[in-house]
């Protein structure tokens, strides 16, 4: 194993929205120089790091140019083209690599991934035009969600199926692009668990948290879930269980649907996760410093939980709240620095804090 790299290194995040913010933020916190590459002209990130490289994710030499500049690397959003990190890695190492990458991007690789893992998916075909959804509908069962398997985030690019007569509908709704078919999963509630692992193969998990959406965009997170032990460990352990299968150094968030038949994986994101904000009042070291420890090679930190904690996403013009929300004992707040609010955009969160139940 290398050495852990020393407090002073130059730690680079591709991506600069409010997760490389709060990542450069704890990166400091240890003596850290964070180094951001984003294209805009003031990302939130970029207010709180050491430096900024303005640049588009497909100008081969400024990533060059970013890779030798830095220590390590990292990425804060999964869209992020495969082949703007592999520019990067020839100079610096880029942890979680491009391998978690590639499979989180496609929505078909990572289901054949997390099933060949042997952990409950929802059923799902592959869509390659119009013609194959009769077929796929036979396989998943209706109603169903066909899903683009590129580029998919916050509920975007996907379309509901309620019988083969949608198909014609749903394949234009979602871009005529290649997709895939889930069933529908009749869930009782969506949990997710935020989990790290060291370059000596640590693993650390956080307490699974219950997540609310509203129109496919995370609207809250609560620990402790209210869902049976069992549950709860199931999803834990599932974690575990990717984080090694890839070999994987950082922080990932896994999501996971609870329905009547078990537990079913949803989804990961390669990345700190929007549903492990809660960290940052619930436990001694949250999940962005816990990715900053796992990508410099430090041991991993103390993530167990010592709160009960409710995070609630600031969304569009709801940060405007933010007199009330700083008078409002036991509130935590967290504003991104976004110049304009916008419908769906997320502004800030806020964490309100109980002690342990
Ligand atoms: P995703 O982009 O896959 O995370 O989907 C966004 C949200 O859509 C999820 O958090 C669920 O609320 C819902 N959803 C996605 N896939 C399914 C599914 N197979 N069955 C039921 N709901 C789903």
């Amino acid at each position: 194993m290398t050495e852990p790299l020393p407090p002073g290194a130059v730690i680079g995040i591709l991506g600069g929205g409010q997760l490389g913010r709060m990542l450069a933020m704890a990166a400091a916190r240890l003596g850290m120089r964070a180094h951001v590459l984003d294209p805009g002209e003031d990302p939130p990130a970029a207010q709180v790091a050491w430096r900024h490289s303005r640049a588009p994710f497909d100008d081969l030499a400024a990533l060059a140019a970013f890779g030798r500049a830095v220590d390590v690397a990292t990425y804060e959003f999964e869209n992020i083209p495969v082949a703007a990190v592999e520019a990067v890695a020839r100079h610096a190492p880029v942890r979680p690599g491009e391998a978690p990458l590639a499979v989180a991007q496609d929505r078909l690789d990572e289901k054949d991934f997390l099933s060949g893992l042997g952990l409950a998916t929802a059923r799902y075909a592959r869509v390659d035009g119009p013609d194959d959804i009769a077929a796929a509908l036979a396989h998943t069962g209706a109603p169903a969600l066909l899903k683009t398997r590129r580029m998919g985030y916050d509920g975007k690019g996907q379309a509901r199926i309620a019988g083969p007569g949608n198909a014609a509908t749903a394949w234009r709704a979602i871009g005529a692009v290649p997709a895939i078919l889930e069933a529908h999963v009749p869930f009782t509630a969506e949990l997710s668990v935020i989990g790290a692992r060291g370059m000596d193969g640590a693993v650390v998990c956080y307490d699974p948290g219950l997540n609310t959406h509203e129109d496919g965009i995370l609207r809250t997170t609560r620990v402790p879930a209210p869902l049976p032990r069992s549950r709860l460990q199931d999803a834990v352990l599932a974690t575990g269980h990717i984080l090694n299968a890839l070999d994987y150094v950082g922080v990932i968030g896994v999501e996971f649907f609870a329905a009547p038949e078990g537990l079913i994986v949803n989804e990961f994101a390669p990345r700190v996760h929007n549903s492990g904000h809660w960290s940052q009042a619930g436990c001694a070291v949250d999940q962005f410093e816990q990715h900053v420890r796992a990508i410099c090679g430090w041991p991993l930190g103390d993530g167990v939980r010592h709160a009960d904690v409710a995070m609630t996403n600031l969304i569009g013009a709801a940060d405007e709240d933010w007199p009330a929300l700083a008078a409002e004992p036991g509130a935590q707040l967290h504003l991104y620095g976004k110049a304009e609010s916008r419908p769906g955009r997320k502004m800030g969160h806020v964490n309100r804090v109980g002690p342990r139940s």
